[in-house]
């Protein structure tokens, strides 16, 4: 199947109400296999990336998620002074560095679903993020500025084959407007997942039925939200699930942030997490097509267990 294919497998899924489940994490798996996560081992250690994608589609998931957290010439960039500085005194490759990783996790990502046989389509989405730091969206470019580098990355996850954008952890609904502008003008599906607060809203105060107005109207295909502790993620459901008519859905994180690594917890064993899914599928009901998955420190055997509520 071709990318618009196996993508058009999924959204066909959710047009008829089906539960789509998303995969776990995958830098905080590469942390609790004993590895660091310096490079995202796209270079080092592909084998221990691959793996966990083939985990991945083996508990269960329709949606595998590149290993490309925060990859963008940007995030390099913050390290110097300007562009000539970089130029002058870091690594020669660095200019096109964030490409080529953003490319490899894409390529990984597709190996992975090559080589494990699965009774089902599963789809390759480019995981990308805010260009700034997830939670400060105070330091959120101009749209003008967004929309060029988004216009970059995008492409890049284009030609290396991926199926759809999960544009996730966004914190702004500007941000979240650049971008899928952009992902219509070259033609790739976008989901878009935002990072709620404890009150259900988004970290600049904005609301989601706000991001609902804004964002249906311009094509998303379909509205999430992830990175915080699973009662924010209820809190945000109930306010999104009662405005969006786009499938939705949810995918949280468990454990604790600890830069700029992660503190694993028991909290949320596999079938607690389950429990907490099954929830969010409920809040959805109204909207049809719901998108169930898991954001830092959760593993395989939490999908597994997600996967049980198709
Ligand atoms: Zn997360």
């Amino acid at each position: 199947m071709n990318s618009a294919t196996m993508y058009g497998a999924i959204a066909e899924k959710l047009l008829r109400g089906e539960t789509i489940i998303l995969d776990g994490a995958i830098g905080t798996e590469i942390l609790r296999r004993n590895v660091s996560w310096a490079d995202h081992q796209l270079a080092d250690r592909p084998e221990v990336v691959r793996s966990i994608h083939e985990d991945y589609i083996r508990a269960g998931a329709d949606v595998l998620s590149t290993n490309s957290f925060q990859l963008c010439r940007r995030a390099f960039d913050n390290h110097f002074r300007d562009v000539a500085h970089r130029r002058h005194i870091g690594a020669v490759d660095l200019d096109e560095r964030a490409n080529r990783m953003l490319a490899a996790s894409v390529r990984l990502t597709l190996e992975a679903r090559q080589r494990t046989v699965a009774p089902r389509p599963v789809a390759v989405a480019a995981a990308v993020t805010t260009l700034e730091w997830c939670f400060r969206p105070d330091l959120a470019p101009s749209a003008e500025q967004a929309r060029a580098e988004y216009r970059e990355i995008f492409q890049v996850v284009k030609d290396a084959g991926a199926d759809l954008i999960l544009l996730e952890t966004v914190n702004s609904i500007p941000e979240a407007r650049a971008a899928l502008e952009v992902a219509n003008d070259i033609g790739m599906p976008c989901w878009i997942s935002f990072v709620p607060d404890e009150r259900g809203r988004l970290f600049t105060g904005e609301t989601f039925p706000q991001a609902v107005a804004e964002l249906e109207p311009r094509g998303v295909d379909a509205i999430l939200l992830n990175c915080a502790p699973p009662d924010d993620i209820t809190a945000g459901m109930v306010e999104l699930a009662s405005h969006a008519h786009v499938p939705i859905g949810a995918y949280a994180h468990i454990g604790r942030f600890d830069p700029p690594e992660w503190l694993f917890t028991a909290e949320y064993p596999p079938p607690r997490y389950r429990e907490v899914a099954a929830h969010w599928k409920q809040i959805g009901k109204r909207n049809g097509g719901r998108i169930l998955g898991g954001c830092c420190g959760t593993t395989p055997e939490h999908i597994t267990a997600l996967a049980t509520l198709r």
